[in-house]
């Protein structure tokens, strides 16, 4: 895979990125790549956020970080943070997200809750660093009851091993010769479940409840999440394919829905291109959501708020009105198109 060149400046970059991505597309897919434009990270007014909650999107782009998808201009991985009152719950844990919570204004030992859709890696990059860093920065030896719950669906339990084996040496070092309190194992409290059929309450705290359920994405362990606050009701799609999943019903009723959204033609083309497998191909069209599913999904469920976010491609010459008019035929209300450190 092409890696980007640091010294490219931005403009030679979007028409790599251009170039790249639309070399076998279609002329309406040159003519939106065409329209590309600045965008600056938290900019606009929010439009959720309200009371004590506060909703970043620390990452949102989905998939892997293939340069000649997505230009110099990168996204980072998936991944949305709620604050309530300085309470911190994050859903998903993609590529840099760790890197945009500190460009938030916020440190890892802040983060009090996280949720996992599933274990694919554009959303679990940066889990056992959310875990490392949350339990090794700030007053790490301050205050021993100090902890942070991850929950992930089936596949937690294998990470959370595989992550002490991967950091053993730091974790020794850090609980042994640097007295780190408390140890790893009792700040990080790993909570695997199955993904239920139906809606499943997770976790309830004076800030926060949140429940799960079961979404189709491929032969993955996959969940969607609606976390409720004081002030919100959120739903997250994770990652789904259309029409096998109770999520839109699961979903009523809330204020806003985070949809996961891919443009097929544009991706489809450019992988072929790239020669890639039949089987990653397959799994982007049949596991992920078109712009028209996405919204069909938000309709069903009769939020007044659509966020698109894990945005395959997350080409920076797809522009928000061209994300926004592909899903526009399905969905009537308010679309954000959401970009890295958007406060919604
Ligand atoms: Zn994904
Ligand atoms: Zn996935």
């Amino acid at each position: 895979m092409r890696r980007a060149d640091p010294t490219m400046t931005r403009r030679a970059a979007l028409g790599l990125a251009t170039r790249g991505a639309v070399a076998a597309a279609g002329a309406g897919a040159l003519a939106r790549a065409s329209a590309a434009v600045a965008q600056t990270p938290g900019s606009e007014a929010p439009v959720l956020s309200r009371g004590r909650t506060k909703v970043v999107v620390l990452g949102s782009h989905g998939g892997q970080q293939e340069t000649q998808l997505t230009g110099a201009n990168l996204r980072c991985g998936t991944s949305v943070l709620i604050d309530v009152a300085g309470e911190l719950l994050v859903v998903d844990c993609g590529v840099g997200s760790l890197h945009r919570l500190v460009e938030a204004g916020y440190d890892a030992n802040q983060v009090r809750h996280v949720l996992v859709t599933h274990h694919h890696q554009d959303h679990t990059a940066d889990l056992g660093n959310f875990a490392g860093f949350g339990w090794a920065s700030g007053p790490n030896g301050g205050d021993p009851r100090r902890r942070m719950d991850l929950y992930g669906p089936t596949g937690t339990r294998a990470y959370e091993r595989g992550y002490k084996l991967l950091a053993g040496l730091s974790i020794a070092d850090q609980e042994g010769p640097l007295g780190q309190v408390p140890t790893f194992r009792a700040f990080a409290r790993w909570h695997e479940f199955r993904p239920p059929k139906r809606g499943r309450r997770l976790l309830s705290t004076s800030r926060f409840t949140v429940h799960a359920i079961r979404v189709t994405h491929g032969g993955m362990p996959s969940v969607g999440y609606r976390v409720r606050t004081p002030d919100l009701d959120l739903v997250f799609s994770g990652d789904r394919g259309y029409g096998r999943d109770r999520f839109a019903s699961f979903a009523r009723g809330a204020d806003a829905m985070f949809h996961e959204i891919i443009d097929r033609e544009l991706v489809v083309r450019t992988l072929r291109a790239q020669g890639a497998t039949s089987g990653f191909i397959r799994h982007l069209i049949e596991d992920h959501c078109s712009p028209d599913e996405a919204g069909r999904t938000a309709t069903a469920a009769g939020v007044e708020t659509l966020v698109l976010y894990h945005l395959i491609p997350a080409n920076p010459g797809i522009t928000d009105d061209a994300w926004r008019s592909m899903v526009q035929p399905q969905f009537g209300g308010r679309i954000v198109v959401s970009r890295d450190l958007q406060v919604v």
